[in-house]
């Protein structure tokens, strides 16, 4: 192949990318995929139908850049937080990316950088450092506790120590699926010197409030992020967004990328929130099929870890990269998410869910 014999060693990569691995969910076209927290439910037609035609309109201008500050959209995601939250919210308080991947480095360029330090509670979603290497931030990792709760007064200690410019709080937590409650978020917002980045990507799945109930109080330190990839069943259109106050989007503005969400990106979300409702019609029942998976997981003998969200955490399994390969033998794709003896699987369709539990009633001797 082209420029093959160059390996990466070769090349004048900086000092601390050096030795690093890019983020890697499987991607294998297997029966039952399980593994990267999806909605399984595809967009209905009246949605798909709809969607195709802003993006017909949209495509007769594609000539010309898009609107730069997506303030349409900015509105349309701002007024489904009002409905969602009760907390009143304008386009000013709302930011929008290519997922909320690209909202996470957005904040990241904008609030950490070389010579500051983002702090997380570990285990926890895997791009908040790896974000935070690539925007040259300093990761301070926290542990939470045996059974994956947050250590409240041990973690303002933390906080009173390391002084982090960043602090993320991912809530439900990925890949645990616990919450921290809303005093415990404003007990580490008031010990932060910094900003708080509340990680609500699984929101939809909890019935805890939002912690944009916050911002009201602490609008120069609680920013609340945001995705359309989960409940929204929109994780191929890539739209993330936060709520913060207007402050916050001014400094995101100095780093974003100029026409970083492209016409196409703008139309398609736009149409997916105007079916808002229906698709989120599925949040019931996918928390629905939670608890009935992890109702029969734990009748097999498995510990399910309490979820929030649209995953659960189990196990224990002796050795949790043999499990994963069974399942995968079994056409089932969960996820190794590098805690000992524990594999994560997504609530998917009602017959995703049986195949999988099926599976799992095989494979009870891989349990330790
Ligand atoms: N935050 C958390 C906690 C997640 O689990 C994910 C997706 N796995 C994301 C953010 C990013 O999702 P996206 O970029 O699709 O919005």
């Amino acid at each position: 192949m082209l420029g093959g014999e160059v390996r990466l060693a070769d090349l004048p990569l900086r000092e601390d990318l050096v030795g690093k691995f890019p983020y890697g969910a499987p991607q294998l076209d297997v029966p039952v995929q399980i593994n990267t927290n999806e909605n399984p439910f595809p967009p209905s037609a009246a949605l798909v139908a709809d969607l195709t035609e802003s993006v017909a309109r949209a495509a007769v201008d594609l000539n010309r850049y898009p609107e730069r500050d997506a303030v349409e959209l900015r509105t349309a995601l701002a007024d489904y937080l009002t409905r969602a939250t009760g907390v009143v919210l304008a386009a000013e308080n709302v930011w929008a990316a290519n997922g909320s991947n690209e909202i996470l480095q957005h904040l990241l360029q904008a609030f950490g950088g070389p010579g500051r330090t983002a702090l997380g509670f570990e285990p926890s979603y895997s791009m908040h450092p790896i974000i935070a290497t690539g925007t040259r931030t300093q990761w301070v990792p926290c542990p939470r506790r045996a059974d994956f709760t947050v250590d409240v007064s041990a973690a303002v200690a933390e906080i009173e120590r390391a002084r982090p410019d960043v602090v993320f709080v991912t809530n439900p937590n990925n890949p645990t699926g616990g919450s921290l409650p809303l005093g415990d978020v404003e007990a580490l917002v008031q010990a932060a010197p910094g900003v708080v980045v509340v990680d609500e990507a699984y929101a939809e799945f909890s019935d805890r409030p939002s912690a944009i109930r916050l911002i009201e109080r602490y609008p120069a330190k609680l920013i609340v992020s945001r995705t359309m990839s989960k409940a929204f069943a929109f994780a191929g259109g890539r739209l993330g967004y936060l709520a913060a106050a207007p402050a916050v989007i001014d400094a995101l503005l100095l780093v974003r990328l100029p026409y970083h969400l492209s016409v196409l990106t703008q139309a398609a979300a736009l149409a997916a929130l105007r079916h808002a409702d229906d698709t989120l019609g599925s949040v019931a029942h996918l928390v629905d099929e939670r608890r009935r998976v992890s109702k029969s997981l734990t009748d097999s003998g498995f510990s399910v870890v309490d979820s929030d969200a649209n995953f659960v955490l189990f196990g224990p399994f002796a050795d949790a990269t043999a499990a994963w390969r069974a399942y995968l033998d079994a056409g089932v794709l969960v996820r190794d998410v590098g805690i000992p003896h524990h594999l994560r699987a997504t609530i998917g369709t009602d017959a995703d869910n049986d195949h999988f539990l099926s599976v799992s009633e095989r494979l009870t001797d891989l349990r330790e």
